[in-house]
C-alpha cells in the first residue's frame, strides 16, 4: 500500500480519544528553566517567554508577535524539548525557509537536540533516514517547508504519529505568510489551516515580528487560532539606532557611514532594483569592502554561495533587494542600510530589525530625497492592484514617509506606529550604557525646525497658477526655480515670468523647498504624477492654502557626522565599549575565535552556532578553570560542555 491509498482511508480529523487525552504526560513547569540552563545555556527566559513556554508546554495554541531578535526560537523549541521528554513525541516546524533550516538543525544539535530538516535539497536515501527517525519518535524537531507538510505522503506520517499521541506540537514560524495582506504572503501557508482540522488536540504556535492589525487578525483567522492566546511582545529594540539622512549623494554618505561607523562590520546595504544593487556592490568592492550582491535575478548557486559567505565569514557586507534576509537569522549584523525608501514601515522595521539580533548595538540608515517619494507614489499609482488595495499602500507610505521627516523621535514613532504608546519612556529604556542618549539620529541632535505653513502656502499657490495660466502640470524642479525666481529656459517658455508667484520663495533654499514638497507629498496635499513626476494639488489642499494647516519642517541639514566630530577615535566612541579584556584575555580571545572557526568549518555550520562572540568574549574575560566555572557562563549549555569544556580550557592556560 502506497502513502497515498493510505491517505484516503484516514478520517479528515483524528481527535486523540478523551482517554488517551486524560491520561497524556504533562510537563512540570518547574523544568522549564533547568532545560534552558541545560541544553541553551542560558540563566533566564526573557520577556514573555517564560509565559509563552509554560502555556505551549501544557498543550495551549499561542500566536506570538515578537520583534526579529526578541527569542522566538526558544519559544517553541523548549516546549517542543520539554514535551518530548514527557514522552509527547516531536515538534513539527512550519518554515518558510529551506535555506536556513539546515544551520537551525546544525544549532539544535550542537545542543543535543536531536532534529531534522526535510526539504528538496535531500537525496532520497537522505531523506528516507530522515522519514525513518521521524516515525520512530526519536526526533524532538523536524523542520519542513508548509508545502513539503502538506502532501500526502507526509500527511500519512504525521497521521501515524498521532494516532500513538506522539505528535507534540506545531510551530507555524513566519506566520505572516499567511496573510495577503503581509508583504510576505505564499500561497502554502493557506493549507495549514489543515493541521487543525486534521489533528485536533496538538497545540499550534504560530509566530511572527510582523504586528501590525490587519496581518494579525488575518493570521488568526485563516489558521484558525480563535481561541490561542496571543503574546504580544514591545517591539521595541533598544540596541538599534535608527538614522535617515536626506539624500545629497548617496554614496558618498554611505561610505562616509559605513568608514566612520563599521569598518570591518557586517551588514547589509538595501537598494530597490537588481542593476542598483550590482553596481552598488561593485562600487563597494572597489572602495576596498568585502561586498556582495544578493537578487532574485542572480543564478541560485551564486545566490546561495553569497548567502553562505555573509553567514559564514566576518565582515561581508551583503548588497541586496529585499528578497535577502527573511529567515537570516545571523546574529551579528552590525547595520541595514537603505538606499532606497522601504514600501512601507512594516517592510523597514523587519530589513531594520535584522541588525543586533545578538542585543549588541547596531545601526538601522537610511538616505531619502524627493526622488524616492515619487517614485514609490508612482509604482503604487501605476500598479495593477484593485484602488482599495492602492489606498492601503498609500496610507502605509504616508506613515513612512512621516517617519522619515519626523523632527521628533524616531524610535517612538515606530513603536506608536505598531500601537506602543511609550511617551519619552521608551527613548532611555533598556539602552545599554553608553548608548541611552542614541535612540535616533534625532534624539542624539535634535533638528532645527522652521514653520513652513507659509511657504507651503506658496508652494501650492503656485502650482494652482500654473493650471490657471495655460492648464499645465509641472515637476518640483521647476516650481522651485520658480518659486526662487530663477529665469531659465522653460521659465521663458511658459511665460512664468509673469505669475505673481514667481520669485516670492527667493527668501527659502532649494533643500528647504525639497523639503516642504516631500511634507506636502507625504501628507497628501501634492500628488506627483505621470512619468516626469508632474505635481497636482489634492482636494485637502485647500486646507493649506487657507492657512488651516501648520507645517513645522526639520532644517534641511548639510550631511555632517553625527555630532560626534569632537569626539576622538575612530567615531565609535558611541559604542559601549567592549568587555576590557586585558592583553592575556585579548589572546585567549583570539585564541578561542581560530579553535571556533575550525570546529565550525569541521561541522560545516556557521561560527555562531558553535558560540556566540559575547560567549567568546566572557570566557577571554573571565579565565575559567574548571569546568563548572565554564558552565556558569552564558551561552554554554550541557553538551556543549561536554564536547568542547575540556578543549577550552587547556585554551585558557596562560601561553608559556
Ligand atoms: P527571533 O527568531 O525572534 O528573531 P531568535 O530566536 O533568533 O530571535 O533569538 C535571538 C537571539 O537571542 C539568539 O541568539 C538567541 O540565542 C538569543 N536568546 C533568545 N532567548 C534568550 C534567553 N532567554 N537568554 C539568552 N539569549 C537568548
Amino acid at each position: 500500500m502506497d502513502a497515498d491509498s493510505k491517505v484516503a482511508r484516514v478520517p479528515s480529523s483524528l481527535p486523540m480519544t478523551d482517554a488517551a487525552l486524560a491520561d497524556a504526560p504533562q510537563v512540570d513547569p518547574h523544568s522549564l528553566v533547568p532545560l534552558l540552563q541545560e541544553v541553551f545555556g542560558y540563566p533566564a527566559f526573557r520577556g514573555h517567554q517564560q509565559a509563552i513556554v509554560e502555556h505551549a508546554s501544557a498543550g495551549g495554541d499561542a500566536l506570538v508577535l515578537m520583534p526579529t531578535g526578541g527569542g522566538k526560537s526558544l519559544c517553541y523549541q523548549v516546549p517542543a524539548i520539554a514535551r518530548h521528554r514527557a514522552g509527547l513525541g516531536v515538534a513539527v516546524i512550519v518554515s518558510p525557509l529551506i535555506a536556513l533550516m539546515h544551520d537551525q538543525v546544525g544549532a539544535l544539535e550542537e545542543a543535543g537536540v536531536h532534529a531534522a530538516f526535510l526539504n528538496s535539497s535531500q537525496e532520497g536515501d537522505e531523506a528516507r533516514q530522515v522519514e525513518r527517525e521521524l516515525v520512530s519518535g526519536r526526533l524532538v524537531m523536524l523542520y519542513a517547508a508548509p508545502e513539503r507538510i502538506l502532501t500526502p505522503r507526509f500527511l500519512a506520517m504525521l497521521d501515524s504519529l498521532h494516532e500513538r499521541g506522539r505528535l507534540s506540537l506545531f510551530a507555524i514560524d513566519e506566520a505572516h505568510c499567511v496573510s495577503q495582506w503581509g508583504h510576505d504572503f505564499r500561497e502554502e501557508y493557506l493549507g495549514l489551516s489543515a493541521l487543525h482540522e486534521r489533528y485536533a488536540g496538538v497545540p499550534r504556535l504560530a509566530l511572527t515580528a510582523t504586528a501590525d492589525a490587519h496581518t494579525r487578525a488575518d493570521i488568526v483567522q485563516r489558521l484558525q487560532l480563535e481561541d490561542a492566546q496571543v503574546f504580544v511582545a514591545s517591539f521595541d529594540r533598544p540596541n538599534i539606532r535608527y538614522t535617515i539622512v536626506e539624500k545629497d549623494n548617496a554614496r558618498t554618505q554611505l561610505l562616509r557611514f559605513l568608514r566612520d561607523e563599521h569598518e570591518g562590520d557586517a551588514g547589509i546595504v538595501y537598494c530597490q532594483s537588481r542593476k542598483k544593487v550590482e553596481e552598488t556592490a561593485a562600487w563597494l568592492a572597489a572602495e576596498g569592502f568585502d561586498a556582495l550582491p544578493y537578487h532574485a535575478g542572480l543564478d541560485a548557486a551564486l545566490r546561495r554561495r553569497h548567502q553562505d559567505r555573509f553567514l559564514r565569514e566576518d565582515g561581508i557586507v551583503m548588497v541586496a533587494t529585499i528578497a535577502f534576509g527573511m529567515g537570516i537569522d545571523k546574529p551579528d549584523v552590525r547595520f541595514v542600510a537603505h538606499l532606497d525608501l522601504p514600501k512601507n514601515i512594516e517592510g523597514y522595521y523587519q530589513e531594520t530589525g535584522r541588525a543586533g539580533r545578538d542585543g549588541e548595538p547596531a545601526d538601522a540608515w537610511m538616505a531619502y530625497g524627493l526622488a524616492d517619494v515619487v517614485n514609490q507614489r508612482r509604482m503604487i499609482d501605476e500598479g495593477e492592484a484593485e484602488e482599495d488595495f492602492k489606498r492601503l499602500q498609500r496610507g502605509k507610505l504616508d506613515a513612512l514617509l512621516a517617519l522619515a521627516e519626523a523632527h521628533d523621535c524616531r524610535r517612538a514613532r515606530l513603536l506608536a506606529y505598531f500601537g506602543e504608546d511609550q511617551g519619552d519612556a521608551a527613548n532611555d529604556r533598556d539602552r545599554p550604557a553608553g548608548w541611552r542618549s542614541l535612540c535616533c539620529d534625532n534624539c542624539a541632535s535634535p533638528p532645527a525646525t522652521w514653520d513652513a505653513t507659509e511657504a507651503a502656502r506658496k508652494a501650492l499657490s503656485c502650482i494652482y497658477r500654473f493650471q490657471q495660466h495655460n492648464g499645465l502640470s509641472f515637476g518640483a524642479g521647476h516650481l522651485i526655480d520658480v518659486l526662487r525666481g530663477k529665469a531659465t529656459d522653460k521659465t521663458r517658455q511658459h511665460g512664468h515670468e509673469t505669475l505673481s508667484t514667481f520669485g516670492i520663495g527667493a527668501d527659502v533654499s532649494e533643500a528647504q523647498w525639497r523639503g516642504v514638497l516631500r511634507q506636502l507629498i507625504a501628507l497628501g496635499h501634492l500628488r506627483s504624477e505621470g512619468d516626469y513626476g508632474t505635481l497636482a494639488l489634492t482636494p485637502t489642499a485647500r486646507e493649506v492654502l487657507r492657512g488651516d494647516v501648520q507645517l513645522l519642517l526639520r532644517v534641511a541639514t548639510e550631511p555632517q557626522r553625527r555630532g560626534r566630530s569632537s569626539r576622538s577615535g575612530t567615531g565609535k566612541a558611541d559604542k559601549p565599549p567592549p568587555l576590557p579584556l586585558d592583553d592575556d584575555g585579548q589572546e585567549r580571545f583570539t585564541a578561542l575565535k581560530a579553535w571556533r572557526a575550525e570546529v565550525a568549518k569541521a561541522h560545516n555550520l556557521p561560527a555562531y552556532v558553535v558560540f556566540h562572540d559575547a560567549t567568546l568574549a566572557e570566557m577571554a574575560r573571565s579565565a575559567p578553570q574548571s569546568l563548572d566555572d565554564l558552565a556558569g557562563i552564558t551561552g554554554v549549555g550541557a553538551k556543549k560542555l561536554e564536547a568542547y569544556g575540556t578543549e577550552i580550557l587547556r585554551l585558557m592556560r596562560p601561553p608559556h
